[in-house]
């Protein structure tokens, strides 16, 4: 099997696996109590957070709330931020490309009252940093743009936003989920107040994430209870989870640059590939302001799915868009707000390169793909376009 949607999901490095594992057996406390065996649970959280902070480059621990989910970070920042400073104005800003854990926020904050403006963006799927300029207003509270996409892989420039926000008072959250496994972030440099990741798209456990929030930063909790996490998000925390994202993210930054560097390789030889071997195929996304493992397609009278399906076939896992999108109807938000025509977007592809790839596995995947799409077009009547060799 040749994976290569580690956009989707990535396998729990086995480092991550052994760190975890004695917190699910032997040192299995409540952090919450006092003796010693629970002292040990709260010693692991909080070692575990420092790892965290010291990983983004942020200045302490307790910045770092650890969540179930990278959607729980995404809610607890954008719910948490609007509604903490609803007093101060509820105008609210994002973009069209968000992942819908950081798009139906907004829509239910809508819902609430808040008015929320959704940026275009340009045909590489960049937001304008003078569309951003235009949109606050008086009433802005909060900004939420992604780091990178999940879909095309593009990055946005988060510190140029920054520039903007900041001196004005308005909160910065960016959904860093996709990045975090290829880039080093930093989110002194980036310039944000809120930052959200998630454990398994950084080869560490699903089912965990971390939502960074700057200092004096203070959001609404989303769930009640017990008041963990500092009231933030209570639920007793999950301490083995927690431990592996800590242990994951240590390990993504190690050979940082290396790793970055073999992602681009394989991603470029892909890309080439695939333009020089397959005709009516289009590139989705920037060529240079894109995460280096994400490559992302539209083919020409194609079905992304029955791609998918056929590259399954022969042993690929690659997937048509988003993981969580490619159930529903009507296509991706992304390619839309791209100004891809719908025809051109059914074929949509995207194939995301992870550590453990290899060249020869690349080779074999743009042969898989050239023989799956001749196939397809030679068996398809063609509904939408001539076929243009
Ligand atoms: C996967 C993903 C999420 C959701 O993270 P989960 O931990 O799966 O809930 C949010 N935003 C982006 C950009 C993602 O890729």
């Amino acid at each position: 099997m040749i994976y290569l949607d580690h956009a989707a999901t990535t396998a729990c490095a086995p480092e991550a696996v052994q760190a975890m594992l004695p917190y699910f057996t032997e040192l299995y406390g409540n952090p919450s109590n006092i003796y010693g065996l629970s002292l040990q649970s709260r010693k692991a959280v909080n070692k575990a957070r420092a790892d965290v902070a010291k990983a983004i480059n942020a200045t302490q621990g307790a910045e770092i709330t650890f969540t179930a989910s990278g959607t729980e970070a995404d809610n607890l920042a954008i719910m948490g931020i609007a509604r903490a400073r609803a007093e101060v104005g509820r105008h609210l800003i994002t973009t069209r490309i968000e992942h819908h854990a950081v798009l139906n926020c907004f829509q239910e904050l809508e819902r609430e009252g808040f008015k929320v403006t959704y940026l275009p963006v340009n045909k590489e799927g960049i937001v304008s940093v003078e569309t951003i300029a235009q949109a606050i207003t008086k009433e802005t509270t909060l900004v939420s743009v992604m780091l990178a996409n999940n879909e095309i892989g593009t990055i946005q420039p988060l510190a140029a936003i920054s520039d903007l926000t900041r001196p004005r008072g308005i909160y910065l959250h960016t959904d860093a989920v996709q990045a975090a496994s290829a880039m080093q972030l930093d989110v002194q440099a980036l310039g944000v107040d809120a930052l959200s990741i998630s454990a398994h798209k950084f080869y560490g456990p699903k089912g965990v994430g971390a939502l960074y929030l700057r200092q004096g930063c203070h959001p609404s909790p989303v769930i009640f209870g017990g008041g963990q996490e500092k009231g933030l998000r209570s639920g007793t925390e999950n301490v083995p989870g927690i431990v592996g994202l800590a242990m994951a993210l240590t390990l993504v930054n190690e050979n940082g640059e290396e790793k970055r560097r073999h992602l681009t390789a394989l991603r470029e030889q892909l890309i080439e590939g695939v333009l020089a071997k397959i005709s009516g195929v289009i590139v989705t996304g920037s060529r240079t302001e894109r995460l280096p493992g994400t490559a992302s397609f539209v083919i020409k009278d194609i079905e992304g799915e029955s791609l998918v399906i056929q590259l399954d076939r022969r042993g690929i896992c690659a997937s048509a868009g988003a993981a969580c999108t490619s159930s529903q109807s009507g296509g991706s938000h992304v390619l839309k707000a791209l100004g891809l025509p719908s025809p051109l977007t059914r074929g949509n592809l995207r194939i995301s390169i992870g550590y453990e790839n290899t060249p020869d596995e690349i080779t074999q995947t743009i042969n898989a793909l050239a023989e799956s799409i001749e196939l397809l077009r030679s068996i398809a009547p063609r509904r939408h376009s001539k076929r243009r060799n």
